[in-house]
């Protein structure tokens, strides 16, 4: 299906000072992370805190630029674009966050919280804008009286599926939904995964889906990104990559989910030590010290992402 966004190389470094006698030291969030968002298809970008999945959400939604790399969006190159194209760019691309509560205003009822993208975006009357949060309500499986309830009147799962109508508002083309069930009971999770599943369809979405749930993933994706301290160390597609991942580390990932076939349960790898410092990561492969695999090459030399069959994977022994 059709493209919507190119990535390429995509690289986010920041300069963090250390103090008035010291070099600045340069914090890679994200480096090197390559893809492509489809129509109606699902990215999942899995990896733990601090792997660069929330800095990549922040480059994808133009929240900040690139330091390099591309990212194309309607073969608008970002980095390049005019003030005037970015600010048009802006409307096809929204966020839905783990904290629907934390975007919404408490004080503002949830249909003017509706109707404020659309205010704030285009010329659209009074009139119009009351009907478009209506039927966005009803969109999202909430009823019409809701539009004059505040957002402590509703339960978790409700604010979600508000989040989520308000980032509709404008019609986007892609939607990032940065960990958007995991503060929600596993029964209400389900529920949200379909509203998504649904709405996808309706409106032909491409989906940046962000967890750290390997079972919440397995659920809503087409193709996975597995993230390590800022890069991606596997890509392919959801049934290669839960059928046979490549990098030891998707393997420790996948081990510790829980499986629906008891039969097929696989011995939990456990690994080593604590996720390393992205400030100050590892030599070589940035995974080795904990990786139960670990040769003599590991140490020196950084594995590049090669393709492997369908998939594409960062590990000397793949
Ligand atoms: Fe483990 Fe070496 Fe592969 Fe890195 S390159 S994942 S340390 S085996
Ligand atoms: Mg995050």
């Amino acid at each position: 299906s059709e493209v919507v966004l190119r990535a390429e190389n995509l690289s986010r470094h920041y300069e963090v000072s250390r103090g008035t006698f010291r070099r600045p030291a340069v914090l890679k969030a994200l480096s090197q992370a390559s893809f492509i968002l489809r129509r109606s298809r699902t990215l999942a970008v899995v990896g733990e805190s601090g792997c660069g999945k929330s800095t990549l959400a922040r480059l994808v939604t133009m929240i900040e630029p690139p330091t390099s790399g591309s990212l194309e969006l309607h073969d608008v190159d970002v980095a390049r674009a005019s003030r005037e194209e970015i600010r048009h760019l802006h409307g096809k691309v929204q966020i839905v966050f783990q904290d629907p509560y934390g975007s919404l205003n408490p004080r503002q009822k949830i249909g003017l919280a509706l109707e404020e993208p659309l205010l704030v975006n285009t010329d659209m009357a009074k009139e119009e804008r009351l009907r478009a949060a209506y039927e966005m309500l009803e969109q999202v499986g909430l009823r019409p009286e809701h539009y004059d309830r505040y957002p402590h009147m509703f339960s978790g799962g409700q604010r979600q599926r508000i989040a989520i109508a308000r980032a509709l508002m404008l019609q986007p083309e892609i939607l990032v939904l940065d960990e958007p069930v995991s503060a929600l009971d596993v029964s209400i999770q389900a529920q949200i995964l379909n509203l998504l599943v649904d709405l996808q369809e309706r409106y032909n979405l491409a989906y940046l889906f962000i967890s750290h749930d390997l079972s919440v993933v397995r659920h809503i994706a087409d193709e996975v990104m597995v993230m390590y301290l800022g890069r991606p160390i596997e890509f392919g597609s959801r049934d290669a990559v839960f059928a046979q991942p490549l990098h030891p580390y998707t393997r420790a990932l996948l081990s510790a989910t829980p499986v629906a076939d008891p039969f097929h349960k696989k011995e939990r790898i456990m690994l080593r030590g604590e996720l390393p410092s992205p400030m100050d990561p590892p030599s070589g492969c940035a995974f080795h010290p904990r990786c139960p695999e670990t040769v003599d090459i590991c140490r020196r030399q950084a594995p590049e992402l090669r393709t492997i069959g369908s998939c594409q994977v960062a590990c000397h022994l793949a």
